[in-house]
């Protein structure tokens, strides 16, 4: 049994059991045994591997998309470059790489990494030494400080606890993580949520009993939003998931690049759910930004001009070498790939007029 799982029952057999959303929250970040900040774990001998992992196409075409947002925002003379979860740092580095195409921009960045693990963020500095830019830490996107702002987030939202509720004929009861004999296994509260029904989207307020619903709290989105609301600024979100809110639930535990049981070894493998694009739209409209319709991320790179990047690369490039660029290329575009899965939003401040990659 991992120690976090001695814990985890410890709490059950005091307080009884813990929402889904308190369970990953500790698996995820418990400050001695959570997941992130115990290990790196990217990459073909870790967990799994995300774009930026895959490819240095991918953080060079973002940081060109953070330039041609500075641009539309006026080229303020001081802009956050703002990362929320930024992993081992390559996104950072190969966007700060391609930012050297225009120095301005350079020039007016403040880089901002939002990351909760300590054992991440040693990895961070070590991949952004060379970058040659100021760079702060913070633990909350709260600390991030006032003034135009520039935010990426890449695998990060699906992170971030969720919360399950069951229909019953009562009404929705919140999904729990109890102990059952010797193990840990799902349970549902038996007293329906309070006034849940209110907060309810329309989409799924007439669910049938024994339906599921998954939904992650706004709080964090809404704390950006707000610095966009303060401050000029956009934020791009990617990830994979859905643009319709729906029933049904994607909670999921990731080890050795497979699926595994949320529940087994709580603290040893990635817990994951996929993201509500339209949860975090609304959110931006009813804070009056404009959000635009998600790209899928094939769709999105390939108007970044990933193609021509590739055959750029590709022109110098060992066969070997640009072997590799091919497959890459599948990897971050093709639909059977990360290309329709994974989705790419854009929430900005109206000034902003046209958003990059989204209005050409
Ligand atoms: N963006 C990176 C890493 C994605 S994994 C990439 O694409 O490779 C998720 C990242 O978010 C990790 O760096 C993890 O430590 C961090 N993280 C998870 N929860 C967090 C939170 N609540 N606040 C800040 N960082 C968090």
């Amino acid at each position: 049994m991992t120690p976090l799982e001695i814990e985890i029952r410890r709490i059950i057999a005091f307080d009884g059991p813990l929402s889904i959303s308190d369970y990953m929250r500790d698996c995820l970040g418990h400050p001695k045994y959570g997941y992130y900040v115990t290990r790196d774990p990217f990459g073909p001998l870790g967990d799994f591997t995300t774009a930026p992992e895959i490819s240095q196409m991918f953080g060079e075409l973002i940081g060109a998309w953070a330039a041609a947002v500075w641009r539309q925002m006026g080229m303020p003379a001081k802009v956050s470059l703002v990362e929320l979860g930024p992993g081992r740092g390559t996104l950072m580095a190969d966007a700060l790489r391609a930012a050297k195409a225009l120095p301005e921009f350079r020039a007016a960045l403040g880089v901002h990494l939002v990351e909760t693990s300590d054992v991440l963020a040693a990895k961070q500095r070590e991949t952004l030494a060379a970058a040659g830019l100021p760079i702060t830490w913070h633990r909350d996107v709260r600390a991030i400080p006032a003034g135009p702002a520039i935010f990426l987030a890449n695998e990060f939202f699906d992170a971030l606890p969720i919360h399950h509720a069951v229909r019953s004929a009562q009404g929705w009861h919140e999904r729990v993580v109890a102990l059952k004999g010797d193990r840990l296994a799902f349970a549902v509260n038996p007293v329906p949520a309070l006034n849940f029904e209110k907060t309810l989207p329309d989409a799924v307020r007439d669910a049938p009993v024994g339906a599921i619903f998954e939904w992650r709290s706004a709080a964090y989105a809404l704390e950006l939003i707000r610095h966009l609301q303060s401050h000029d600024g956009a934020a791009l979100i990617v990830d994979y998931g859905y643009t319709e809110t729906r029933l049904g639930e994607t909670f999921q535990g990731v080890r050795g690049h497979d699926y595994a049981d949320p529940l087994v070894d709580p603290g040893e493998i990635d817990l994951t759910a996929h993201v509500d694009f339209a949860a975090l739209a609304r959110a931006g409209i009813a804070a009056g930004m404009i959000v635009k319709e998600p790209l899928t991320q094939g769709d999105f790179l390939r108007r970044l001009g990933i193609d021509q990047r590739a055959a750029r690369l590709k022109s110098k490039a060992t066969p070997q070498q640009a072997a590799d660029i091919d497959s890459a290329l599948a990897r971050l575009t093709a639909p059977d790939q990360m290309g329709e899965l994974f989705k790419v939003l854009a929430i900005a401040d109206p000034k902003l007029g046209a958003v990059p990659g989204f209005d050409s």
